[in-house]
C-alpha cells in the first residue's frame, strides 16, 4: 500500500504549501503523512486560537526534531547554525521515523513509507530517502521560474547582468527557455553572487542540485501560468506542476473567517478583521502584508504608512508581533481611531483575499502571497524586498498584467510614500480607468485559469493524477 511522507521546511511559507499538497494527495485515496518539528508541534497547537497543524482526519502529523526543540530557528545562532543543525538532527531524524514505521508495518502498525516527497529546501530529507531506498521527489514552493533561475545560474546557463553602472544593452540577464530578459534587481536576490548572506546563497542555487537523481520534481504552479519555463524544466527532469497549492472555493462568494484554511497556522489569526471588512463597500480595502518572515525596519514601515494614509482608502495591515515596535502609532491613531484603518498581528489571509470588501492586495510578493491573490482574484501592489520576490513580482505586472509594481528608489534604498501611494490608486482608483480595470481583468482571469486547473480534469489535477499512479505503481 502506498503511504507518502511529505518533508516541508518548517516555516509558514513552505508548510502551507505542503500541507495543502499533503490533503490533495489524501483525497485521491492515498495514504499521506506530513512532518513537522517537535518545536512547531509543542508551540502551535492547544493555544485557544485556530493555531495549529491539522490537515484533516486523512493526513497524519508527524514530529521530527531540527536540532531546536526548545526554541525552534528563534533559538538558533544564526539562520546558517539552524539550517547546519537540521542537516543532521533533521536527518537523523527522519530516518529513525521511517525505520518506526517499516518496524511497524511488519508487526501490522503504521504502514511503513514508499515515497519520500521533500521540499528543495529540505535536501536532507531527499538525501535520507534515496539513501533507505526509498523513491524522492523534490517539491519546490518557488515559481517555476524563481527555480528555473536559480537552476540555470547554478549550472552556468544563465548569467547574472553586471552591477550598474553598466551599458544598458550589458544590463539584463539574456532571455532563456521561457524567462524574459531581467534586470539585475528583477533576479531572485540569492541568484545575484554579490557576496551577501553566502550560505543562503549557496543553500538557494543548490537546492536542485540532486533533482537528477530523483523521480519527479513537483512544482507549486499550473501549466497556463509558467508554460514555457515548464517546458524548459521538462526538458532537465520529470517536472510537472500540481498547483495552486492553495485552497479555493469550489462556489459562493464571501467570506467568513475559518473557510478557508491551509490547516497550518503557526500563529493565530485574529479573526476580528472579518467584521471589520464587513463593514466596508465592495472592493474598497487595501489590504496590506509582508508574509511570515520579511522584515521592513522603522523608516520603510512609516514610509508605507504614510503612503497608505494619503492613498486615502481603507487599509487592513498585518504586522507582526516581532515588527510592532517599528509601527508609527501615532501617525495612524486617526484612521485606527476613525475605523478607515485596522492593523492586526496576523491575518486569516485566504478569508481577508476572498472577502468582497478587499480590493487590492499590497503584498512584498512571497510565491504564496502571490498565487493566493491570483486564486482569489485580487489586483496586486508588489513591494518585492528580496529572495524570490522580486522575480514574482516581474511577472505580476509584465507577464500575467494582475497588478503593479513599486519602484524602490535607488538612493533612499526604499519605496519612497509617493510611489506607494501612486500604485494603491494605480490598482483602486476608479478614475484610472486604464490601469486599475486592467489588473482587476487580469487578476480575474487568472482567478478563473487557478480554480481550471485544480478543479477535476483541469491540468493541475490530471498532472496530480499521473503522480498518484506513479506512486501507487511504485508501492507494488
Ligand atoms: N499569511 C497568513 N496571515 C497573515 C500573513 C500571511 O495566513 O497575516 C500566510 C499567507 O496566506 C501565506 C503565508 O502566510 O500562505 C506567507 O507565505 P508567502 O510565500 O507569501 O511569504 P513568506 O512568509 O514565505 O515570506
Amino acid at each position: 500500500m502506498a503511504h507518502v511522507l511529505v518533508v516541508p521546511y518548517p516555516s509558514q511559507g513552505h508548510m502551507n504549501p505542503m500541507v495543502q499538497f499533503a490533503s490533495k494527495l489524501a483525497s485521491k485515496g492515498v495514504a499521506v503523512t506530513v512532518v513537522i518539528t517537535r518545536y512547531i508541534a509543542r508551540t502551535t497547537s492547544g493555544g485557544g486560537g485556530r493555531g495549529g497543524v491539522d490537515a484533516g482526519p486523512d493526513v497524519r502529523v508527524e514530529a521530527i526534531s531540527d536540532g531546536h526543540d526548545e526554541g525552534g530557528v528563534a533559538s538558533a545562532a544564526s539562520i546558517e547554525e539552524y539550517l547546519a543543525t537540521l542537516d543532521v538532527a533533521g536527518a537523523a531524524s527522519l530516518a529513525d521515523l521511517i525505520a518506526g514505521a517499516r518496524a511497524e508495518g511488519r508487526t501490522g502498525g503504521t504502514r511503513p513509507f514508499t515515497c519520500v516527497v521533500y521540499d528543495t529546501f529540505a535536501q536532507w530529507a531527499g538525501r535520507e530517502a534515496r539513501r533507505l531506498g526509498l523513491p524522492a521527489v523534490a517539491f519546490s514552493t518557488q515559481s517555476c521560474a524563481v527555480s528555473a533561475v536559480y537552476h540555470y545560474v547554478r549550472e552556468g546557463k544563465l548569467a547574472v547582468p553586471p552591477r550598474p553602472p553598466a551599458a544598458a544593452a550589458e544590463a539584463r540577464s539574456a532571455a532563456i527557455a521561457g524567462l524574459p530578459e531581467m534586470e539585475r534587481w528583477e533576479l531572485p536576490s540569492f541568484g545575484l553572487g554579490d557576496g551577501s548572506y553566502p550560505t543562503l546563497a549557496a543553500f538557494a542555487l543548490n537546492q536542485f542540485a540532486d533533482a537528477g537523481q530523483d523521480d519527479w520534481v513537483l512544482f507549486n504552479s499550473f501549466d497556463e501560468l509558467e508554460r514555457e519555463v515548464l517546458a524548459g524544466l521538462s526538458t532537465q527532469w520529470k517536472a510537472r506542476a500540481i498547483g495552486p497549492c492553495v485552497p479555493l472555493p469550489t462556489a459562493g462568494s464571501g467570506a467568513t473567517a475559518g473557510r478557508f484554511s491551509y490547516g497550518a497556522n503557526l500563529l493565530d489569526p485574529e479573526d476580528t478583521c472579518m467584521q471589520w471588512l464587513d463593514t466596508k463597500p465592495p472592493s474598497s480595502v487595501a489590504y496590506v502584508s509582508f508574509g511570515s518572515f520579511a522584515s521592513l525596519g522603522a523608516a520603510q514601515t512609516e514610509e508605507l504608512a504614510r503612503g497608505l494614509l494619503t492613498a486615502g482608502k481603507p487599509f487592513l495591515w498585518v504586522v507582526r508581533a516581532t515588527e510592532e515596535a517599528q509601527l508609527p502609532r501615532d501617525l495612524l491613531d486617526g484612521a485606527t481611531a476613525s475605523g478607515t484603518a485596522l492593523v492586526v498581528r496576523w491575518s486569516p489571509q485566504l478569508d481577508v483575499l476572498a472577502h468582497r470588501a478587499t480590493g487590492c492586495f499590497v503584498t512584498h510578493s512571497g510565491w504564496n502571497s502571490t498565487l493566493e491573490a491570483l486564486g482569489f482574484g485580487v489586483p496586486m501592489v508588489a513591494l518585492p524586498l528580496w529572495t524570490d520576490q522580486p522575480t514574482n513580482a516581474l511577472f505580476v505586472e509584465r507577464a500575467w498584467g494582475a497588478g503593479v509594481r513599486a519602484r524602490r528608489d535607488d538612493s533612499a534604498g526604499m519605496f519612497l510614500r509617493g510611489e506607494i501611494e501612486r500604485c494603491v490608486r494605480a490598482v483602486m482608483d476608479e478614475e484610472q480607468q486604464g490601469c486599475a480595470a486592467s489588473a482587476r481583468a487580469g487578476a480575474r482571469r487568472w482567478r478563473d485559469a487557478a480554480r481550471a486547473a485544480v478543479a477535476p480534469g483541469g491540468d493541475s489535477d490530471r498532472n496530480l493524477d499521473e503522480f498518484v499512479e506513479f506512486v501507487r505503481a511504485g508501492a507494488g
